[in-house]
């Protein structure tokens, strides 16, 4: 049976160049970057190249990136080191559709005793800017803001929203973990102060991350001990997957245009395809701010398991809410708080493209997902109730 892999927002499959080049570090290349000798020691110039081409992608300093474990790793390292280093501070603004690294790490800190302001979000996933200037005061030390979301791919106005944090004298995070490799990241535009990357999300291996730095920012690491990364996080370099990462991030660089155009068109096909062919379908998230590889779509009376489980028959991968909700049935908090209703939050689904698929890939979930709706609202009571509804109005 095929596979049409369409979960990229879960995780990516690693690029053949990145295993490609990862390859001599897990055999000849074995050595620890932090030795005198020459064996290991060689091996901190190839970190560095990692470095500079990590850099390259976001138009950073080498110097401002740090590696990391994952995603949420730099998440919390970014919220702690940050309330550590001002410790005066106790108030924190974040929004309510942030994914767990950071919503949990913010509820939790409430319960320490931290002031936590959850923004809200439209019916599009946007945010209302205002709401965030009347949050802001002086005792706020952070902002956690992601770049993109993970389940919509809505994109927030990280550059208006970094002027006004910094006006108020705040620090501000983003989780870009989603648009890093999709979206133009540029530092020396933006000027947020620390941004969260997670290597599995564009085509390098699950266990490497990154956390930029603007340099000036004051952090306190989240792993003491040596003297690695400078001193601003501990623990023997993960040589494999620097370089890994490091190469994952220049392909993404080289073909950024060429791929997004590509990923753009094949979502818009997909995407225009089931809405229309797929009665009671409707879009989650705002149609243009978003991400090119993204699509959430709730489909009226109908479990986005059920539809996962039959796609999944077929061979095709997708996700309803994000992956870290899934098996569980409560519904997304991020179409929650959206104000999507509980019938609707229930049924989404989301594809998330990548540079790997084609357009074979979506003709074969477009052939099939109808089929697979109407199978569905045939056996659904509240399908029936409402089909019967609609023919019982017909003259
Ligand atoms: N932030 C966002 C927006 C994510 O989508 C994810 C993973 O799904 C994470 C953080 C966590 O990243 P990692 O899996 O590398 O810990």
């Amino acid at each position: 049976m095929r596979t049409v892999y369409l979960d990229n927002n879960a995780t990516t499959a690693v690029a053949p160049e990145v295993f490609e080049a990862m390859g001599p570090y897990f055999g000849p290349e074995y050595g620890n970057p932090s030795s005198i000798h020459t064996f290991g020691g060689k091996l901190a110039a190839r970190v560095e190249q990692a470095r500079e081409q990590v850099a390259t992608l976001i138009n950073a300093d080498p110097s401002e990136i740090i590696f990391t474990s994952c995603g949420t790793e730099s998440d919390s390292a970014a919220i702690h080191g940050t309330l550590e280093s001002s410790p005066a501070k106790r108030h924190i603004i974040t929004t309510r559709v942030e994914h767990p690294a950071v919503r949990g790490l913010c509820q939790h800190l409430a319960e320490q005793g931290y002031r936590v302001t959850e923004l809200s979000v439209d019916r599009q996933g946007l945010l209302d800017l205002d709401e965030l200037t009347d949050a802001l005061t002086p005792e706020t030390a952070l902002v956690s803001i992601m770049w993109a979301n993970n389940e919509t791919g809505v994109l927030f106005p990280i550059d208006r929203i970094a002027q006004m944090v910094k006006s108020a004298g705040a620090v501000l995070h983003t989780d870009a973990v989603q648009a890093a490799g999709k979206e133009p990241l540029d530092m020396s535009k933006v000027p947020v102060d620390l941004l969260s990357i997670s290597g599995h999300k564009l085509h390098a291996p699950k266990g490497i991350g990154v956390l930029y730095v603007r340099r000036g920012t004051r952090l306190t690491p989240l792993l003491i001990g040596g003297h690695q990364e400078r001193g601003r996080r501990a623990g023997t370099e993960n040589v494999p997957y620097i370089i890994g990462l490091g190469k994952a991030c220049e392909l993404a660089h080289q073909d950024f245009d060429s791929e997004r155009a590509h990923i753009r068109r094949l979502r818009d096909k997909l995407e225009d395809a089931l809405l229309s062919k797929c009665p009671g379908s409707v879009l989650n998230g705002h149609k243009t701010q978003r991400l090119v590889n993204t699509s959430s779509i709730s489909i009226e009376y109908i479990e986005g398991e059920a539809i996962l489980l039959l796609l999944d028959r077929l061979g095709i991968c997708a996700s309803s809410g994000s992956a870290c909700t899934s098996g569980s049935l409560e519904p997304s908090h991020v179409l929650r708080a959206m104000g999507v209703p509980f019938t609707m939050a229930h049924g989404s689904i989301r594809f998330s493209l990548s540079r790997y698929n084609t357009d074979e890939d979506v003709d074969y979930v477009i052939e099939h997902m109808p089929g697979i709706i109407q199978r569905l609202r045939d056996i659904s009571p509240f399908g029936r109730n409402k089909a019967e509804k609609v023919s019982a109005k017909k003259p």
